[in-house]
């Protein structure tokens, strides 16, 4: 049957993953536990009631478990959290409603699900504002007891059965790293920013992404045809044939374009005047560290360590992290790798450390802050660290820090620790090299200070131009003033590579914008020694830097400090560097 070809929709977002998909459209339904109603025949009345009970007692546990654990750490009174929803599912009235339904034939999931619902409606009706907030405890035991009665079918994204486009209104760093990778051919959210946490992680594993494509939800429907253009921010449903058939072959060009590609992995970051830069990988899951070494990377940059924290119901153990983390360094070895202490808080959050609701989470309580206030889960990452360090080249680095003082406050922890290991006799590098990330104005400002007990410094310039600029990095309408090429920003790395090497240290950028072919050269004009970029962007920022020599790249910096505005730099850069750069990284939309 012939089907009137109904117009293509196009849309235009934020290019958030460079490639190309095209496929299947599957529509990620919001809701994040899809329970199925499904009627129980009489004869398994009482073994639902007792698989219900069971999945309340295994919730039990893990809540006991985790209050235990945040007790330890933070005091009683952070813990009582967890005791009231322990109580949620002792509710006498739970128990009955519920078994009630089962004994009318209704799953144990639907049941509890609609519990669950009408008990948050109501809360959502009450005055009292505390009550009110215990909405977010509701949905938590929802999610925790449900976690249970359905197992590994928890998710409509586990479940993609063919190659396809997701579409999604948002997804969270770590959804996108459990996607299944061979079936995903691209991805696009209504909402997010190019550094948003879900685009990075798209990056890392080569999924093209557009995000901030808004209203797209509404005309997507699953198994229409969808194009994703990760270089330009376009996404098409229902192509015409001859567009989708243009799009594949660009797409099998792009691929033969990588591999061309390939011939540049033994070859090292040098400038054609002979300056080395440090070309390294930034990885967010231990098992990346193939794509890193596939890549040609000299290192792994950043190991954006707290992914290890997300998505699980309980905090990974030190022997958990020993075994991740030593499988990395061992595969690198001898080239270093540097483990990012974890980033939890802002967009990144582990409900089980018992963080709360903040209005503004990328000012609260993230980065160095948390960790240095949960000095249990703190100490006994480092110790991780420090017992990988025995099995190949590596660094630390702490995130966020904004002051001497707490840089002092880690490195002390990782004395103590360093002691402590020492006494056990556990092997370990007694020279590992600790470092900090330089994103916040105020460390650009104690740079000098910071360099003089640290081993390097490592700009994220995500943070650090969402900082400097007071633009909120996933906001996308403010996407257009994010900016990495502001003199403000400019400014800030300048002051941060001289401050860096005044004291003899080395200074690097793992942010995003040394992802990009122009602006990676920019840096290195700067004075940036080492540049960590995704796998994806490797092999191009690497084909960028052997073709512009240093003291070109130099004079370009000088003059871009000198403009007024992010438009003139852009503008200085297309001029001075296209006639330099390969073909490959001029066209196709690759670069910025
Ligand atoms: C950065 O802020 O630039 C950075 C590398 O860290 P993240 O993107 O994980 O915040
Ligand atoms: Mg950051």
């Amino acid at each position: 049957m012939s089907v009137a070809h109904r117009a293509p929709l196009k849309y235009t977002g934020i290019p958030a993953s460079p490639g190309i998909g095209v496929g299947p459209v599957f529509v990620v339904v919001a809701e994040e536990y899809k329970v199925r109603e499904f009627p129980i025949a009489p004869d398994r009345v009482d073994a639902e009631i007792a698989f219900f009970a069971g999945a309340i007692d295994a919730s039990r546990r893990d809540l006991a478990q985790i209050r235990n654990g945040i007790a330890a750490e933070l005091g009683e009174h952070e813990a009582a959290i967890y005791d009231a929803q322990m109580m949620m599912l002792d509710d006498p009235d739970l128990h009955r409603v519920v078994e009630g339904e089962i004994r009318n034939r209704r799953n144990a999931g639907i049941a509890f699900r609609d519990y669950m619902a009408a008990v948050a409606a109501r809360l959502e009706r009450v005055e009292d504002e505390y009550l009110r907030e215990r909405r977010a405890d509701v949905m938590d035991v929802e999610r925790r007891v449900l976690r249970h009665l359905m197992g590994d079918s928890r998710r409509g994204l586990t479940t993609l059965t063919q190659p396809s486009i997701l579409i999604a209104h948002e997804l969270g760093p770590s959804d996108v790293a459990l996607l299944d990778r061979e079936r995903v051919l691209g991805m696009v959210t209504e909402v997010g920013g190019r550094t948003s946490h879900g685009a990075i992680v798209a990056r890392g594993r080569g999924i093209p992404a557009v995000v901030a494509v808004r209203g797209i939800l509404q005309a997507a429907t699953a198994g229409m045809l969808g194009i994703v253009d990760g270089f330009l921010g376009h996404v098409e449903l229902e192509p015409e044939a001859e567009t989708a058939s243009r799009y594949r072959k660009r797409r099998s060009r792009i691929e033969k374009g990588t591999l061309d590609l390939r011939a540049l992995i033994e070859q090292p970051a040098v400038t054609p005047d002979g300056k080395k830069v440090e070309l390294a990988a930034n990885i967010e899951l231990p098992q990346e560290v193939e794509s890193a070494v596939a890549a040609g990377a000299d290192g792994v940059g950043l190991f954006r360590t707290e992914f290890f924290y997300l998505d699980r119901a309980e905090l990974p153990s030190e022997e958990e992290q020993v075994r991740a983390y030593r499988m990395v360094a061992e595969r690198l070895a001898p080239r270093p790798v540097i483990f990012r202490t974890m980033d939890l808080g802002g967009d990144k959050v582990a409900s089980y450390l018992g963080t709360t609701h903040e209005t503004n989470p990328f000012l609260g309580y993230r980065g160095i802050r948390f960790a240095l206030s949960h000095p249990e889960v703190f100490r006994t990452q480092i110790r991780a660290i420090y017992r990988a360090s025995a099995h190949g080249k590596a660094r630390m680095m702490f995130p966020m820090v904004s002051s001497v003082e707490e840089l002092r406050a880690a490195l002390a922890m990782c004395r103590q620790v360093a002691d402590d290991l020492a006494r056990e006799n556990q092997p370990f590098d007694r020279d590992l090299e600790i470092g900090i990330m330089i994103e916040t104005p105020s460390a650009v400002w104690v740079a000098d200070l910071l360099a003089r007990e640290s081993k390097f410094l490592s700009i994220g310039s995500n943070d650090l131009i969402q900082y400097t600029l007071a633009m909120d990095r996933d906001n996308e309408r403010l996407a257009y003033l994010y900016e990495p090429l502001g003199p403000a920003v400019l400014r800030s790395l300048r002051h941060t590579v001289e401050a860096g090497h005044a004291a003899g240290r080395w200074v690097g950028v793992c942010g995003e914008m040394a992802g990009d072919a122009r602006h990676a050269v920019l840096l290195v004009g700067l004075g940036v020694d080492e540049l960590s970029v995704s796998c994806f962007d490797l092999p191009r920022v690497k084909a960028a830097i052997r073709s512009v020599p240093a003291s070109t790249a130099i004079a370009i910096a000088n003059e871009a400090l000198a403009c007024e505005c992010a438009e003139a730099v852009r503008a200085l850069l297309h001029r001075e560097l296209d006639p330099l750069l390969p073909e490959f990284l001029v066209g196709d939309g690759s670069g910025s």
